[in-house]
């Protein structure tokens, strides 16, 4: 593991661009490169298609924002008729074993092992605290600890169970409310490229507000895969060639709340129900979307020597955290801390390397 010390303007922290190498035409010389974007999951989705025909990749992502919007519908808790909110009412209440369909079932049961994984930092039932810091983001608010206290009681991974044989769950107290918000835009990106797959599209990339996927060869001049590059302090520090991985980001950058001073994230810490305070901008590759987008979000809660262990766990992943210190103010240069996971190296070519 690596620490460096250093200065940076943390806004523009852990930028992060994605292009494909060089040329406009994919490997195979009469594949040609089509750009798609569209509003999914509420954010900008880009999708780019390496296929023979403007019909052929067309029919391709037009499926695949299809079964996006699908999923979006199933999971997002900002509609109280998703099946992800009527379940929690459910179960809640009745304390009985519901029945779920095999998407929620999916995104639930690898919730389930990653909030046991990060020993809870990673856990969908901090709904209740989420939509406290929503509001104290809308009226510039700190939450009233007595509901801070309230929501705290109804969240924790012990206070669910998920059986694979029947595919049910069960919640153990009533209010309890999920919030996938960590963990299903990288779902929701697997599930595309599988779509994408499913329609003999060789090489595609697809872009869910920065969190992305890349998958086959997509240029003619370079045999390896798609070209990622990492920036950090709004310089790019490093480029991963691959033909099969995904990136996720996630910290304070875009959403949080000034109160007294202090930034407050919309990432909370389960154990202590407040707002992410320090300051965190985290980029996790691996070889899903799904398993990059929920380390992301454990990664942020963790202290990072702790967090990076998890690492070793998952295979074909690499971790870098930059977190500011303590007393930085927003818009000042700060001194930020930059770790990163042992096999980033590995993954990442520094920029220094490559000239
Ligand atoms: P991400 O941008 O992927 O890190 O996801 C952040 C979103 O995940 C937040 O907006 C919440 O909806 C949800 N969330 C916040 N804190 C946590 C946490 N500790 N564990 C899981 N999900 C969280
Ligand atoms: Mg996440």
């Amino acid at each position: 593991m690596m620490k460096i010390l250093g200065y940076c303007t943390w806004h523009v922290m852990t930028m992060i661009f994605v292009c494909g190498i060089a040329q406009p035409v994919c490997v195979a010389a009469e594949l040609q490169r089509y750009t798609y974007q569209e509003i999914a999951m509420s954010i900008p989705v880009r999708i780019i298609v390496c296929a023979e025909s403007d019909s052929k990749a067309q029919f391709a992502a037009e499926a695949a924002f299809r079964r996006m919007h699908e999923l979006d519908a199933i999971m997002t808790d900002y509609d109280s008729d998703s099946e992800l909110m009527q379940m929690c009412r459910l179960a809640g209440k009745t304390g009985e074993l519901v029945a779920v369909s095999d998407d929620l079932y999916r995104v639930l049961q690898k919730s389930k092992q990653f909030s046991t994984d990060s020993q809870g930092a990673f856990d969908i039932t901090v709904g209740p605290i989420v939509r406290l810091w929503r509001r104290a983001r809308r009226l510039h608010e700190f939450p009233e600890q007595r509901l801070l206290d309230d929501a705290r009681a109804v969240v924790g991974n012990d206070l669910w169970e998920i059986d694979m044989r029947t595919q049910t769950v069960t919640i153990k107290k009533d209010r309890v409310l999920f919030d996938l918000g960590g963990i299903a835009k990288g779902d929701i990106i697997d599930q595309a490229v599988a779509v994408l797959k499913n329609h003999g599209i060789t090489a595609a990339l697809v872009d869910a507000g920065g969190d992305i996927r890349v998958y086959g060869i997509p240029g003619d001049n370079d045999a390896n895969g798609w070209l990622i590059g990492v920036s950090s302090h709004g310089k790019e520090v490093g480029r991963v060639v691959s033909d099969e991985i995904a990136m996720a980001s996630s910290g304070d950058l875009s959403r949080y709340v000034m109160l007294d001073g202090v930034r407050y994230s919309h990432i909370v810490d389960p154990k202590t129900g407040i707002g992410l305070t320090n300051q965190t901008a985290v980029t996790v590759f691996a070889l899903d979307a799904t398993t990059a987008d929920a380390l992301a979000t454990a990664l942020s809660v963790l202290p990072p020597e702790e967090g990076l262990k998890l690492f070793t766990k998952y295979e074909g992943t690499a971790a870098m955290i930059c977190r500011q210190s303590p007393q930085g103010t927003q818009n000042t240069q700060y001194e930020t801390e930059v770790w990163h996971s042992e096999n980033w190296g590995q993954l990442v070519t520094a920029v220094e390397l490559l000239e």
